[in-house]
């Protein structure tokens, strides 16, 4: 079978999550599932292996599971980048936009440093906000980022488009 074929089977949607008219991308299932989840984590780093990359910055929470296996597979160090509040060290902080509103993500002032070549990773991007906060926290201390790596890409909200334009290489696997 394709690995789009794969992917696509693993994934299970749910209507109406969390709220009313959204469907939800469910990858618990495809990180159950043993060949769904190395295939997904091998394709993903495929492009990168054999080149130097210093750290993966996995963002709050499916990012940590994705970005942990990806780290390990490159032999790099993670960076988790985390909702405010949670990280217990002095830390840089930015607001980024949802759907409705702003949010703020965090992330240690010494976790990267300057120059170090960086692959951040989520489990989907959908209007790129996300994304687009964590990337402004990376390069602000400093960071090179070599890509930005998602399992599923969700074309309609702009998202890659969006990190494009910051001139950051997207890596999706399905759409
Ligand atoms: P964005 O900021 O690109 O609009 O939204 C992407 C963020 O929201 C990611 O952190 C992603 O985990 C989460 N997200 C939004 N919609 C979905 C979905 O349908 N499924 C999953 N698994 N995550 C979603």
């Amino acid at each position: 079978t394709s690995l789009e074929d794969t992917l696509l089977a693993a994934i299970r949607t749910i209507p109406d999550y969390p709220k009313p008219g959204i469907l939800f991308r469910d990858i618990t299932t495809l990180l159950g599932n043993a060949r769904a989840f190395r295939r997904a984590v091998d394709e993903l780093v495929h492009p990168y292996a054999g080149t130097k990359i210093d750290k993966i910055a996995g963002i709050e929470a499916r990012g940590f599971i994705l970005g942990g296996a990806i780290a390990h597979q490159l032999s790099a160090g993670f960076i988790p980048i985390r909702k405010k509040g949670k990280l217990p060290h002095d830390t840089v902080r930015v607001a980024y936009s949802l759907e409705y509103g702003v949010d703020e993500m965090e992330m240690h002032k010494d976790a990267v440093k300057e120059g170090e070549k960086v692959i951040l990773v989520d489990d989907l991007i959908a209007t790129g906000g996300t994304a687009e906060g964590a990337t402004r926290l990376l390069r602000q201390m400093g960071a090179d980022i070599v890509a930005a790596c998602f399992v599923i890409d969700l074309p309609d909200l702009g998202g890659r488009a969006k990190l494009e334009a910051l001139g950051v290489e997207v890596r999706t696997l399905i759409a």
